[in-house]
Formats: C-alpha cells, sequence, structure tokens
C-alpha cells in the first residue's frame, strides 16, 4: 500500500518536471517588440550557415504538437510563426538545402548537413495559407520577435511518444504559460482557413 502510494507521487513528479514545451517557453515567454522588423535565421551549422533573412515581424507565432515541425533537440513542440513570403530571402548556402517531403502541403526546406528546418513554403495557389512562409524565430540571434500566442495539434504529441497520461499536466503547463492548448489551430486560424474555402466555393 505504501509503496503504492510512493509510486503514485513519484509518477506525478517525475512526469510534471520533465516536461519540457520549448526552450523559449519554458522559462517565461519574452514578449513581442514594437517596432521589430526582422532578423536572420541561422541553422546549426559551425560553418557554412544556411542564413534566411525576413525582413518584418512574424505573425501567429504558437507551438506545435505535429510530428511534422522541426523541434529543437529535448522540446516536445516546435515553435513556429508565418510571414509574408515575399519578406523571405535565402542570403546564403541555399545548395545546402532540401525538401523534406515534396508531397506535403508545405514543402519544409531543411539543411541537409544539420536537419534544421529554415523555412516552409506552399506552393498551391489555392491553399487557405498560400503566401504565407512558415519559420522557427528562434533560429535568429535578434530580440523582438513575434511572442508565441498559442499552443496548435497538442493531441499530437501523443504521436511522437508522449505518454497520454501526462496530457492533463501538459495542458495545464501550456495554460499557465497562457498558451491555449487546441487540438487543431486556434480558432482565429480555422475560421480563416473556412472563410477561404467558403469563398473559392
Ligand atoms: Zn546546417
Ligand atoms: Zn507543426
Amino acid at each position: 500500500m505504501f509503496n503504492k502510494i510512493v509510486n503514485k507521487y513519484k509518477n506525478l513528479f517525475s512526469s510534471s518536471s520533465i516536461i519540457r514545451i520549448h526552450p523559449d517557453v519554458d522559462n517565461g515567454i519574452t514578449p513581442s517588440s514594437n517596432n521589430f522588423s526582422g532578423g536572420v535565421l541561422k541553422c546549426h551549422c559551425h560553418k557554412n550557415k544556411v542564413t534566411v533573412r525576413i525582413t518584418a515581424q512574424t505573425a501567429h507565432n504558437h507551438v506545435c504538437g505535429c510530428s511534422k515541425c522541426w523541434k529543437p533537440e529535448g522540446a516536445t513542440f516546435s515553435q513556429v510563426a508565418v510571414v509574408s513570403r515575399n519578406n523571405l530571402t535565402v542570403s546564403s548556402n541555399n545548395s545546402k538545402l532540401h525538401v523534406i517531403d515534396e508531397n506535403a502541403a508545405i514543402k519544409r526546406f531543411a539543411c541537409q548537413k544539420c536537419g534544421v528546418h529554415m523555412y516552409g513554403r506552399i506552393d498551391n495557389k489555392e491553399h487557405p495559407f498560400f503566401g504565407l512562409d512558415f519559420v522557427h524565430t528562434e533560429l535568429s540571434t535578434e530580440s523582438g520577435w513575434a511572442a508565441p500566442e498559442f499552443a496548435a495539434f497538442v493531441s499530437s504529441i501523443i504521436e511522437t511518444g508522449t505518454d497520454p497520461k501526462d496530457m492533463d499536466i501538459i495542458r495545464k503547463q501550456l495554460n499557465d504559460l497562457g498558451l491555449e492548448p487546441y487540438d487543431c489551430l486556434s480558432p482565429a486560424l480555422m475560421d480563416a482557413i473556412a472563410t477561404h474555402i467558403s469563398n473559392s466555393k
């Protein structure tokens, strides 16, 4: 009986203390800067880094639990934002990039050497998010990027190995950080998709 109780507590504490959402949110979220107008994303290679120049503030930044977005080592979620494709250029070592999955709606351009995803682009003009590129602003040393606002595809972290028993505590942790957890995208983005579909009928 005593052992049972000890184990129960052990499980409670071990599960709650080891869950790392993402390094950019685990120690509190840095607020966005008002007059921020972009920066340079760099891959993780020690030399000949792929760099991507962004000339605008990003939008809709969020943590994402899907299995497709790039995550830093040890993180349960990725962090991903969008920016107009007109504001994004690969500024060095473009030749190191390759597309992870040519058939995916979002083509994720990753460094072949270090594996970091530098940007995601949609080619299908009918797609609701056509014109927007997907980026991980933690790859930049500049601060002031749009802060994450919510958590998307939270239930999907089970597919990449999270114990379903930990979901309550993870959702609580997200709420405590001010990142409301959703199992698809946020209502604003789901509405934008539905509006696009409705208008294109
Ligand atoms: Zn690299
Ligand atoms: Zn994702």
